[in-house]
C-alpha cells in the first residue's frame, strides 16, 4: 500500500477516535478520559515509551527512527475543552452538561494520535519524535506547567511544532507567517483609593470617580500616541466599578477600572507594561488618590522561528500544493499557550484549514473531519523532511 493510502485509512480511524473524544470533552488539567484514551492508543501503537502525569494529564510519546540518531522533533497537541454548551446537534455532539470540544483540541488530538500510528509502524527517519499531548491550553498554561516539569530536558527536545485549526480557511489548506503569529493578552485591575466623604464638600476629600474617568481617557494614548502605528497594540478597559446608585450623594472611597492589553512584540509588551503603569501611577497621584495595580499576564506573544517557518511551509507545500499555502497570514491578536515552548526551543505553530465552520468557541462550532487527513500528512512530511538523516 502506498503511504498516502495508508495514511488514508489511518484517517478514517482517527476520524472515530476524534468523535469518541468530542462526546466526553473534559476541562484544563483534568483530563481522566481523554489522556486514558491517548495513552492507550499510544501503547498499542508500540511507541518505543508512553509517559503520563506530566503537568496531571499530559502524555508524551517517545518513537525512534530505523535510520539511526539525529535530532529530536517534538510534536503538539492540545486536548482540553471549554465550559461551555454545544449546540451543533450533531450526533457525536457532547454528552456533557456545559463542555465542549469548541477549539478542536479534539481533532488536533486525533491528527498527532494518526500520525503517530503512521510514524511508529515506518520509522522511516533518523532521530527521534517526541509526541506531547497538552492540557490546559485554555486558560491553565498547560504547556508552561509541562515546560516546568522538565519535558523539554527530559525528552530532549530540539525543536517544536504546533498545529491549531482555522475557520474560514480552506480544508486542504495552510497558513503560517515568520515572526509573531498571535499576540500576548495580559489582563488588570487597577483600585484607586481616596478616602470618601460627603458630595456636597468635594474639596475635603479626594475623588476616586473623577481620577478613574482621566485614568480610562489617558489609557486610551498608549496605543493612539505611544507606540508605533505598525505594531498592533490594543487595551481595552471593560471594567469600571464606582459608588452606588442610591447613595447620590457619596464621593465613594474607592473604585476599581479593570481591562486587556494585547501586543504582538517581545518588547513592546514590556514597553506597554511600563507605560501603563506609569499613567495609572502618575493620574492617581494628580488626583491625589492611590492607586494598586493587580497586573494579571497572560499567554507570551507567539512567535515562529523564520528558519522553522521555512520547513513548515516546506512540509506543508510537499502535501497540498503550494498554492494552498499562505506563508504571509495575517498576526491575530487572540494568544495561544505554544509560546511558552517556542520561547525554549525554535519551532513554528501552523494554521490548518477548517473550511467554512463556526468560529472558535462558538456553541455551533465543530472540528472539520475532512481535515485531519491533511493534519496527519502534515505532522508525517514535517518528520521526513527534519529527520532526513
Ligand atoms: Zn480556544
Ligand atoms: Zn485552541
Amino acid at each position: 500500500m502506498a503511504p498516502h493510502d495508508a495514511i488514508g485509512a489511518i484517517a478514517e480511524e482517527a476520524i472515530s477516535w476524534r468523535r469518541q473524544i468530542h462526546q466526553h470533552p473534559e476541562l484544563l488539567f483534568d483530563l481522566p478520559k481523554t489522556s486514558a484514551l491517548v495513552a492507550e492508543k499510544l501503547k498499542e501503537f508500540g511507541c518505543d515509551e508512553v509517559a503520563t502525569g506530566i503537568a496531571k494529564s499530559g502524555v508524551v510519546a517517545v518513537i525512534k527512527g530505523r535510520r539511526g540518531d539525529g535530532r529530536t522533533i517534538g510534536l503538539r497537541a492540545d486536548m482540553d475543552a471549554l465550559p461551555m454548551s454545544e449546540q451543533t446537534n450533531l450526533p457525536h455532539a457532547s454528552k456533557v452538561e456545559n463542555m465542549m470540544h469548541a477549539c478542536g483540541h479534539d481533532g488536533h488530538t486525533a491528527m498527532l494520535l494518526g500520525a503517530a500510528k503512521h510514524l511508529s509502524a515506518t520509522r522511516d527517519f533518523a532521530g527521534t519524535v517526541v509526541l506531547v499531548f497538552q492540557p490546559a491550553e485554555e486558560g491553565g498554561a498547560g504547556a508552561r506547567v509541562m515546560i516546568e516539569e522538565g519535558l523539554l530536558e527530559r525528552f530532549g527536545i530540539d525543536e517544536v511544532f504546533g498545529m491549531h485549526n482555522e475557520p474560514g480557511l480552506d480544508v486542504g489548506s495552510f497558513a503560517i507567517r515568520p515572526g509573531a503569529i498571535m499576540a500576548a493578552g495580559d489582563r488588570f485591575v487597577v483600585t484607586l483609593r481616596g478616602r470618601g466623604g460627603h458630595a456636597a464638600s468635594p474639596h475635603l476629600t479626594p475623588d476616586p470617580v473623577v481620577a478613574g474617568a482621566h485614568l480610562v481617557t489617558a489609557l486610551q494614548s498608549i496605543a493612539s500616541r505611544y507606540t508605533d502605528p505598525f505594531d498592533p497594540v490594543v487595551v481595552s478597559v471593560t471594567y469600571f466599578n464606582a459608588g452606588r446608585p442610591n447613595a447620590l450623594n457619596v464621593i465613594p472611597a474607592a473604585i476599581e477600572i479593570g481591562g486587556t492589553i494585547r501586543t504582538v512584540e517581545a518588547k513592546t509588551r514590556k514597553a506597554v507594561g511600563a507605560r501603563f503603569r506609569d499613567i495609572v501611577t502618575t493620574t492617581a497621584k494628580l488626583f491625589e488618590t492611590e492607586a494598586e495595580i493587580d497586573w494579571r499576564p497572560g499567554y507570551p506573544v507567539t512567535v515562529n522561528n523564520p528558519q522553522m517557518t521555512v520547513a513548515a511551509i516546506s512540509a506543508a507545500s510537499s502535501i497540498a500544493g503550494e498554492k494552498k499555502v499562505d506563508g504571509n497570514w495575517p498576526c491575530t491578536m487572540g494568544s495561544e499557550d505554544f509560546s511558552y515552548m517556542l520561547e525554549k526551543r525554535q519551532g513554528a505553530f501552523i494554521w490548518i484549514g477548517n473550511g467554512d465552520s463556526a468560529d472558535l468557541h462558538h456553541p455551533a462550532y465543530d472540528f472539520n473531519d475532512g481535515a485531519i487527513v491533511h493534519g496527519i500528512r502534515y505532522w508525517t512530511e514535517l518528520v521526513s523532511q527534519r529527520l532526513n538523516g
